[in-house]
């Protein structure tokens, strides 16, 4: 059988585990397997484009499992009341090819993508961060807060959105966040005004400028997660070219993330180096430092594995029966009969 987590389900273990507390595992286990990056078998994501957005599909597999998420980005779908990243996922036993996990990954995502925002973070900002800029307040921003507010000891936020009703939402859900102050900026440039980290995780399918040169102070740690896709960016050109650039997988980058406005060989850094002691992250505590996020499918396998462990050690979710188990495994046709065949366990 294959363990079913839908969203109520998700819910309930977000909840029972507590958000801060998911989003540090999910870093941890994240960061573990970036440690061990070759031991995967990686590719690109594969996307269908539209003027709306895009759909796509992000596989990987270690010796172990296959992991898949199918996830989408569509700006525009706010104004007819749909998020604008919805994602669901699977992961298969690779000795059986057999599917033991099939889970929501919308609520899910905006965890891992905290949670690798909090890893690349806690390894490249200033360890002496108290401020952080948080421009983009949609679906995703509170996770974002909460990682760095709980694990990486930013006690300010200045928030900003071109929508100040997405500001207040945010202030409004972390109201209960005891020694973190949220205050609405009302511009990029106030937000970002003596801040140690920026946050862009903005959505506009275009090529975006939401920080520009003349915003950007020494030493700040630049965590840019909203420029995902071919033709979606949100820093100008001259802050990538000056800042030294981690990536996450580099194929993929190239197209999607903030170093598309770069020539094909402009200086970067594996982010996964850095983690397994290869490559330098920070070099002065002047520098700044850009993580260009665009998410990549480890970041989903890690956090179906986590999904898959917490609900069957909670005993959380419904095992369905999405692919048949006959007793005879040859037998397919006795599915066709109305009934269910007799099934057979599988180990
Ligand atoms: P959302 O639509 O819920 O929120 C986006 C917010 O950005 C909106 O409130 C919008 O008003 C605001 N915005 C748009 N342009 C802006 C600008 N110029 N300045 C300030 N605010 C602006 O979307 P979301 O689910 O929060 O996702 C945000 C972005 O993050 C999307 O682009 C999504 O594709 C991306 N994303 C990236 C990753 C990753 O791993 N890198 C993961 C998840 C989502």
């Amino acid at each position: 059988m294959t363990r079913f987590v839908d969203v109520p389900t998700l819910s309930k273990l977000a909840h029972d585990i507590g958000v801060e507390v998911f989003i540090g595992d999910l870093a941890d286990e994240i960061e573990s397997n970036f440690v061990r990056w070759e031991e995967f078998d990686k590719t690109s994501r594969l996307g269908a484009h539209n003027d709306l957005g895009v759909c796509e599909l992000m596989p990987v597999a270690d010796a172990d499992y296959y992991g898949f998420k199918y996830v989408n980005g569509h700006p525009g779908n706010t104004l007819i009341d749909m998020p604008t990243v919805a994602a669901f996922g699977a992961l298969a036993d690779m000795r059986t090819g057999y599917p033991v996990l099939l889970s929501e990954l919308t609520v899910a995502t905006a965890m891992r993508t905290a949670a690798t925002s909090l890893m690349a973070a806690r390894a490249l900002a200033r360890p002496d961060s108290r401020r952080m800029a948080l421009i983009g307040n949609g679906s995703q921003s509170e996770f974002q807060a909460i990682a760095f507010h709980v694990h990486m000891g930013i006690t300010e936020i200045a928030a900003f959105d071109i929508d100040p009703a997405a500001t207040q939402k945010l202030i409004r859900n972390l109201a209960h966040f005891p020694g973190l102050t949220i205050t609405a900026a009302s511009s990029t440039a106030e937000a970002v005004r003596g801040a140690d980290i920026i946050t862009t995780i903005t959505a506009d399918k275009a090529a975006a400028t939401v920080i520009t040169p003349e915003m950007i102070e020494p030493g700040m740690h630049l965590n840019a997660v909203g420029g995902d896709c071919p033709g979606k960016t949100e820093l100008h050109a001259d802050i990538v070219r000056d800042a030294r650039v981690f990536i996450e997988y580099e194929p993929q980058t190239r197209i999607e993330g903030e170093i598309q406005q770069m020539p094909a060989d402009s200086p970067v850094v594996d982010f996964w180096r850095v983690l397994a002691g290869t490559a330098e992250g920070r070099q002065s505590a002047e520098q700044v430092t850009l993580f260009d996020s665009v998410g990549f499918a480890i970041e989903d396998f890690s956090t179906l594995k986590y999904i898959y462990t917490e609900a069957i050690k909670r005993n959380i979710g419904v095992d369905i029966e999405l692919v048949p188990t006959p007793e005879d495994p040859k037998d397919l046709f006795g599915h066709t009969r109305g009934g269910r065949p007799a099934m057979r366990r599988v180990v």
